[in-house]
Protein backbone atom coordinates (compact mmCIF):
# COMPACT_ATOMS: atom_id res chain seq x y z
CA UNK A 1 0.00 0.00 0.00
CA UNK A 2 1.73 3.50 -1.11
CA UNK A 3 0.67 5.50 2.34
CA UNK A 4 1.72 9.61 1.88
CA UNK A 5 3.12 11.53 4.45
CA UNK A 6 3.20 15.19 5.04
CA UNK A 7 6.34 16.85 6.71
CA UNK A 8 5.86 19.75 8.39
CA UNK A 9 9.48 21.80 8.75
CA UNK A 10 9.38 24.35 11.53
CA UNK A 11 12.79 25.52 11.92
CA UNK A 12 15.28 23.87 14.32
CA UNK A 13 18.77 22.59 14.43
CA UNK A 14 18.17 19.84 11.44
CA UNK A 15 17.75 22.39 8.81
CA UNK A 16 20.08 25.23 10.37
CA UNK A 17 22.70 27.20 9.17
CA UNK A 18 25.32 28.80 10.16
CA UNK A 19 25.35 32.89 10.58
CA UNK A 20 27.89 35.00 12.35
CA UNK A 21 25.55 34.86 15.20
CA UNK A 22 25.30 31.43 15.39
CA UNK A 23 23.55 28.63 13.56
CA UNK A 24 19.95 30.39 12.31
CA UNK A 25 17.24 28.42 10.53
CA UNK A 26 17.03 27.95 6.93
CA UNK A 27 14.64 27.21 4.14
CA UNK A 28 14.25 25.65 0.82
CA UNK A 29 14.68 22.42 3.01
CA UNK A 30 12.46 20.01 0.79
CA UNK A 31 15.26 20.05 -2.11
CA UNK A 32 18.41 20.36 0.38
CA UNK A 33 17.04 17.12 1.92
CA UNK A 34 15.97 15.36 -1.60
CA UNK A 35 19.84 16.29 -2.23
CA UNK A 36 21.32 14.68 0.62
CA UNK A 37 18.62 11.62 0.68
CA UNK A 38 19.75 10.54 -2.95
CA UNK A 39 19.61 7.03 -4.03
CA UNK A 40 17.43 6.28 -0.35
CA UNK A 41 14.42 8.29 -1.53
CA UNK A 42 13.17 5.86 -3.49
CA UNK A 43 13.42 3.64 -0.73
CA UNK A 44 11.12 5.54 1.98
CA UNK A 45 7.70 5.95 1.68
CA UNK A 46 5.82 9.20 -0.51
CA UNK A 47 6.28 12.62 1.50
CA UNK A 48 5.70 16.57 0.69
CA UNK A 49 7.40 18.88 2.43
CA UNK A 50 5.22 22.07 4.13
CA UNK A 51 7.16 24.58 5.40
CA UNK A 52 6.32 27.24 7.49
CA UNK A 53 6.81 30.87 6.03
CA UNK A 54 8.63 31.89 9.19
CA UNK A 55 10.47 29.41 10.70
CA UNK A 56 11.56 29.14 13.94
CA UNK A 57 14.86 28.59 16.54
CA UNK A 58 12.11 26.59 18.91
CA UNK A 59 13.56 28.68 22.07
CA UNK A 60 11.26 31.10 20.40
CA UNK A 61 8.37 29.29 20.45
CA UNK A 62 5.24 30.50 22.45
CA UNK A 63 2.25 29.11 22.88
CA UNK A 64 0.38 31.20 20.24
CA UNK A 65 2.16 28.49 17.67
CA UNK A 66 1.15 25.56 19.25
CA UNK A 67 -2.60 26.11 17.23
CA UNK A 68 -0.90 27.05 13.97
CA UNK A 69 1.07 23.93 13.81
CA UNK A 70 -1.85 21.91 14.65
CA UNK A 71 -3.62 23.86 12.21
CA UNK A 72 -1.73 23.34 8.95
CA UNK A 73 -1.91 19.27 10.11
CA UNK A 74 -5.44 18.92 10.46
CA UNK A 75 -6.32 20.96 7.52
CA UNK A 76 -4.41 18.41 4.90
CA UNK A 77 -5.79 15.48 7.45
CA UNK A 78 -7.59 13.25 4.70
CA UNK A 79 -5.09 14.09 2.59
CA UNK A 80 -2.14 12.41 4.32
CA UNK A 81 -1.94 9.17 5.89
CA UNK A 82 0.52 10.41 8.75
CA UNK A 83 2.49 13.29 9.28
CA UNK A 84 5.63 14.39 10.89
CA UNK A 85 6.72 17.51 12.32
CA UNK A 86 10.47 18.99 12.24
CA UNK A 87 11.29 20.72 15.27
CA UNK A 88 14.08 22.74 17.02
CA UNK A 89 14.55 20.31 20.34
CA UNK A 90 14.55 22.91 22.91
CA UNK A 91 10.81 23.16 23.04
CA UNK A 92 10.06 20.02 21.02
CA UNK A 93 8.58 18.27 24.00
CA UNK A 94 6.21 21.58 24.89
CA UNK A 95 5.01 21.32 21.25
CA UNK A 96 4.29 17.10 21.53
CA UNK A 97 2.36 17.50 24.56
CA UNK A 98 0.34 20.76 23.27
CA UNK A 99 -0.23 18.28 19.54
CA UNK A 100 -1.18 15.88 21.93
CA UNK A 101 -4.35 17.35 23.33
CA UNK A 102 -5.34 19.05 21.26
CA UNK A 103 -5.34 16.12 18.47
CA UNK A 104 -6.43 13.95 21.05
CA UNK A 105 -8.02 10.64 19.82
CA UNK A 106 -5.82 10.78 16.39
CA UNK A 107 -6.45 8.38 13.90
CA UNK A 108 -3.18 8.77 12.04
CA UNK A 109 0.87 8.88 13.63
CA UNK A 110 2.00 12.36 14.36
CA UNK A 111 5.66 11.82 14.40
CA UNK A 112 7.88 15.04 16.03
CA UNK A 113 11.70 14.59 15.29
CA UNK A 114 14.58 16.82 14.86
CA UNK A 115 18.27 16.89 14.90
CA UNK A 116 21.71 17.72 17.01
CA UNK A 117 23.74 18.65 14.16
CA UNK A 118 22.21 20.07 11.16
CA UNK A 119 21.76 18.08 7.66
CA UNK A 120 24.72 19.97 5.80
CA UNK A 121 27.60 18.63 8.67
CA UNK A 122 29.45 15.46 8.75
CA UNK A 123 28.00 12.94 10.97
CA UNK A 124 24.56 14.52 11.16
CA UNK A 125 21.53 12.57 12.78
CA UNK A 126 18.95 14.38 10.98
CA UNK A 127 18.51 11.78 8.36
CA UNK A 128 18.41 8.82 10.56
CA UNK A 129 15.98 10.68 12.65
CA UNK A 130 14.16 11.66 9.61
CA UNK A 131 13.89 8.45 7.98
CA UNK A 132 12.77 6.87 10.78
CA UNK A 133 10.32 9.06 11.79
CA UNK A 134 8.37 8.84 8.19
CA UNK A 135 8.29 5.05 8.35
CA UNK A 136 7.13 5.20 11.41
CA UNK A 137 4.29 7.77 9.92
CA UNK A 138 3.43 5.18 7.29
CA UNK A 139 2.99 2.69 10.17
CA UNK A 140 -0.99 1.97 10.26
CA UNK A 141 -0.77 0.47 13.29
CA UNK A 142 0.43 3.63 14.95
CA UNK A 143 -2.45 6.68 16.29
CA UNK A 144 -0.79 9.11 18.36
CA UNK A 145 1.48 12.00 18.70
CA UNK A 146 5.09 10.75 19.35
CA UNK A 147 8.69 11.69 19.49
CA UNK A 148 10.78 9.78 17.80
CA UNK A 149 14.42 10.80 18.14
CA UNK A 150 18.16 8.82 18.56
CA UNK A 151 16.64 5.72 18.47
CA UNK A 152 13.52 5.81 21.09
CA UNK A 153 9.73 5.93 20.26
CA UNK A 154 8.28 7.91 23.13
CA UNK A 155 4.91 9.17 23.90
CA UNK A 156 4.16 13.41 23.21
CA UNK A 157 3.09 13.73 26.60
CA UNK A 158 5.63 11.33 27.84
CA UNK A 159 9.10 13.28 26.41
CA UNK A 160 11.45 15.18 27.87
CA UNK A 161 14.89 16.71 26.62
CA UNK A 162 17.39 15.44 28.87
CA UNK A 163 20.89 15.76 26.89
CA UNK A 164 22.72 18.75 25.11
CA UNK A 165 25.36 16.84 23.53
CA UNK A 166 24.03 13.23 23.20
CA UNK A 167 22.63 12.11 20.02
CA UNK A 168 20.03 10.92 21.82
CA UNK A 169 18.50 13.74 23.83
CA UNK A 170 14.87 12.79 24.47
CA UNK A 171 14.23 10.09 27.07
CA UNK A 172 10.60 8.77 28.53
CA UNK A 173 11.69 8.88 32.10
CA UNK A 174 8.68 7.91 33.44
CA UNK A 175 7.29 5.59 31.27
CA UNK A 176 8.37 2.85 28.93
CA UNK A 177 9.63 3.61 25.59
CA UNK A 178 6.79 2.67 22.55
CA UNK A 179 9.94 1.53 20.63
CA UNK A 180 13.82 1.67 19.52
CA UNK A 181 15.42 1.17 16.76
CA UNK A 182 17.94 -1.76 15.96
CA UNK A 183 18.42 -3.77 13.22
CA UNK A 184 14.69 -3.51 12.93
CA UNK A 185 12.09 -1.51 14.46
CA UNK A 186 10.71 -2.85 17.58
CA UNK A 187 7.61 -1.08 18.68
CA UNK A 188 5.72 -2.34 21.94
CA UNK A 189 2.05 -2.42 20.15
CA UNK A 190 0.64 -3.31 23.79
CA UNK A 191 1.60 0.06 25.38
CA UNK A 192 0.11 2.39 22.37
CA UNK A 193 -2.98 4.76 22.72
CA UNK A 194 -6.10 2.42 21.03
CA UNK A 195 -7.58 4.32 18.00
CA UNK A 196 -10.20 6.43 19.04
CA UNK A 197 -12.58 8.88 17.67
CA UNK A 198 -10.23 12.19 16.81
CA UNK A 199 -11.95 14.94 18.49
CA UNK A 200 -9.55 17.87 17.66
CA UNK A 201 -9.48 21.11 19.53
CA UNK A 202 -7.37 23.95 18.56
CA UNK A 203 -8.33 26.74 21.20
CA UNK A 204 -6.59 30.24 21.16
CA UNK A 205 -3.80 29.95 23.62
CA UNK A 206 -2.79 33.08 25.98
CA UNK A 207 1.01 33.29 26.25
CA UNK A 208 0.83 34.93 29.66
CA UNK A 209 -2.11 32.99 31.64
CA UNK A 210 0.42 30.02 32.52
CA UNK A 211 3.82 30.42 34.58
CA UNK A 212 6.67 27.93 35.83
CA UNK A 213 8.39 28.17 39.09
CA UNK A 214 11.33 26.13 40.19
CA UNK A 215 12.05 25.97 43.87
CA UNK A 216 15.26 26.15 45.03
CA UNK A 217 16.68 26.76 48.84
CA UNK A 218 15.77 30.23 50.19
CA UNK A 219 13.51 31.04 47.60
CA UNK A 220 11.84 34.55 48.55
CA UNK A 221 8.17 34.74 49.09
CA UNK A 222 8.30 38.10 47.35
CA UNK A 223 9.39 36.57 44.22
CA UNK A 224 6.39 33.99 44.17
CA UNK A 225 4.14 37.04 45.35
CA UNK A 226 5.41 38.71 42.10
CA UNK A 227 4.65 35.77 40.22
CA UNK A 228 1.34 35.39 41.20
CA UNK A 229 -0.15 38.84 41.08
CA UNK A 230 0.47 38.94 37.01
CA UNK A 231 -2.91 40.49 35.94
CA UNK A 232 -2.93 37.47 33.10
CA UNK A 233 -2.38 34.67 35.69
CA UNK A 234 -4.39 31.67 35.60
CA UNK A 235 -2.04 29.13 36.41
CA UNK A 236 1.10 27.98 38.29
CA UNK A 237 3.49 24.96 37.54
CA UNK A 238 5.02 24.75 40.59
CA UNK A 239 8.83 22.67 40.21
CA UNK A 240 8.91 21.33 43.94
CA UNK A 241 11.06 19.10 45.53
CA UNK A 242 10.79 15.33 46.19
CA UNK A 243 7.40 13.88 46.28
CA UNK A 244 6.15 16.96 46.10
CA UNK A 245 7.79 18.87 48.99
CA UNK A 246 8.14 22.97 49.49
CA UNK A 247 9.36 24.94 52.45
CA UNK A 248 6.07 25.28 54.60
CA UNK A 249 8.54 26.84 56.79
CA UNK A 250 8.41 29.90 54.79
CA UNK A 251 4.67 30.96 55.95
CA UNK A 252 4.79 34.38 53.22
CA UNK A 253 5.11 31.76 50.18
CA UNK A 254 2.85 29.17 51.59
CA UNK A 255 0.13 32.34 52.15
CA UNK A 256 1.04 33.63 48.46
CA UNK A 257 0.19 30.39 47.37
CA UNK A 258 -3.18 30.71 49.44
CA UNK A 259 -4.38 33.47 48.31
CA UNK A 260 -4.08 33.10 44.62
CA UNK A 261 -5.84 29.91 44.82
CA UNK A 262 -8.27 31.49 46.68
CA UNK A 263 -8.62 34.27 43.91
CA UNK A 264 -8.86 31.57 41.60
CA UNK A 265 -5.41 31.17 40.23
CA UNK A 266 -4.39 26.93 39.28
CA UNK A 267 -1.53 26.15 41.01
CA UNK A 268 0.10 22.32 40.10
CA UNK A 269 2.60 20.33 42.06
CA UNK A 270 5.33 18.53 39.68
CA UNK A 271 8.27 17.27 41.39
CA UNK A 272 11.68 18.38 40.04
CA UNK A 273 12.64 14.97 40.72
CA UNK A 274 12.75 12.72 36.56
CA UNK A 275 11.30 9.95 38.03
CA UNK A 276 8.52 8.48 40.18
CA UNK A 277 5.12 10.11 41.31
CA UNK A 278 3.98 13.35 43.28
CA UNK A 279 2.86 12.13 46.79
CA UNK A 280 1.84 15.59 48.76
CA UNK A 281 0.54 14.19 51.97
CA UNK A 282 3.79 12.29 52.78
CA UNK A 283 5.56 15.07 54.70
CA UNK A 284 3.98 18.07 55.95
CA UNK A 285 5.87 20.34 54.19
CA UNK A 286 3.96 18.84 51.02
CA UNK A 287 0.69 18.36 53.08
CA UNK A 288 0.81 22.09 53.29
CA UNK A 289 0.46 22.41 49.82
CA UNK A 290 -2.36 19.80 49.92
CA UNK A 291 -4.19 21.62 52.47
CA UNK A 292 -4.26 25.13 50.67
CA UNK A 293 -5.70 23.29 47.34
CA UNK A 294 -2.88 22.75 45.49
CA UNK A 295 -3.31 20.22 42.57
CA UNK A 296 -1.06 17.06 42.64
CA UNK A 297 0.86 16.32 39.48
CA UNK A 298 0.95 13.01 39.49
CA UNK A 299 4.06 11.82 37.42
CA UNK A 300 3.33 14.49 34.70
CA UNK A 301 6.70 16.02 33.08
CA UNK A 302 6.68 19.41 33.49
CA UNK A 303 6.03 20.25 29.92
CA UNK A 304 2.74 17.70 29.55
CA UNK A 305 1.83 19.93 32.70
CA UNK A 306 3.12 22.91 31.55
CA UNK A 307 0.75 22.41 28.07
CA UNK A 308 -2.45 20.20 29.44
CA UNK A 309 -2.54 23.37 31.97
CA UNK A 310 -2.61 25.79 29.18
CA UNK A 311 -5.18 23.96 26.78
CA UNK A 312 -7.72 23.06 29.76
CA UNK A 313 -7.50 26.37 30.26
CA UNK A 314 -7.98 27.46 26.41
CA UNK A 315 -10.85 25.51 26.12
CA UNK A 316 -12.82 26.59 28.95
CA UNK A 317 -12.14 24.34 31.77
CA UNK A 318 -12.22 26.41 35.36
CA UNK A 319 -12.93 25.72 38.86
CA UNK A 320 -13.85 22.11 39.81
CA UNK A 321 -14.14 20.69 36.26
CA UNK A 322 -10.61 22.05 35.97
CA UNK A 323 -9.74 20.33 38.98
CA UNK A 324 -11.07 17.17 37.47
CA UNK A 325 -9.76 17.12 33.93
CA UNK A 326 -6.07 18.30 35.36
CA UNK A 327 -6.02 14.80 37.37
CA UNK A 328 -7.46 12.33 34.96
CA UNK A 329 -4.91 11.23 32.53
CA UNK A 330 -5.33 12.66 29.28
CA UNK A 331 -3.34 10.96 25.89
CA UNK A 332 -1.61 8.88 28.16
CA UNK A 333 -0.07 11.36 30.23
CA UNK A 334 -0.08 10.05 33.63
CA UNK A 335 -0.75 7.52 36.05
CA UNK A 336 -4.40 8.19 37.55
CA UNK A 337 -3.95 8.97 42.05
CA UNK A 338 -6.29 7.31 43.69
N1 LIG B 1 17.80 26.13 19.35
C1 LIG B 1 17.46 24.98 18.52
C2 LIG B 1 15.95 24.89 18.45
O1 LIG B 1 15.35 24.43 19.39
C3 LIG B 1 18.07 23.75 19.09
C4 LIG B 1 17.78 22.48 18.32
O2 LIG B 1 16.99 22.39 17.42
O3 LIG B 1 18.41 21.45 18.68
O4 LIG B 1 15.36 25.30 17.48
Amino acid sequence: MNRQILMLYTGGTIGMAPSNGGYVPAGDFGRRLTRHLGHRASEMPAFDVLELDRLIDSANLSPTHWPTLAQALVERWDRYDGFVVLHGTDTLSYTAGALAYMLKGCDKPVILTGAQIPLERTRTDALDNLMTALSLAADPGLAEVCVYFGGKLIRGTRARKLKTSELDAFDSPNFPLLGRTGIDFQLRHELLLPPSEPRFQLPDFQPDSVVALTLFPGIPATMVSAALALPSLQGLILHTYGSGNAPDANTGLIEALDQAIRRGVTVVNVSQCLHGLVAQKAYASGAALDRIGVIPGSDLTPEAAFTKLHFLLATGHRGTALREAFQSPLCGDSTALT
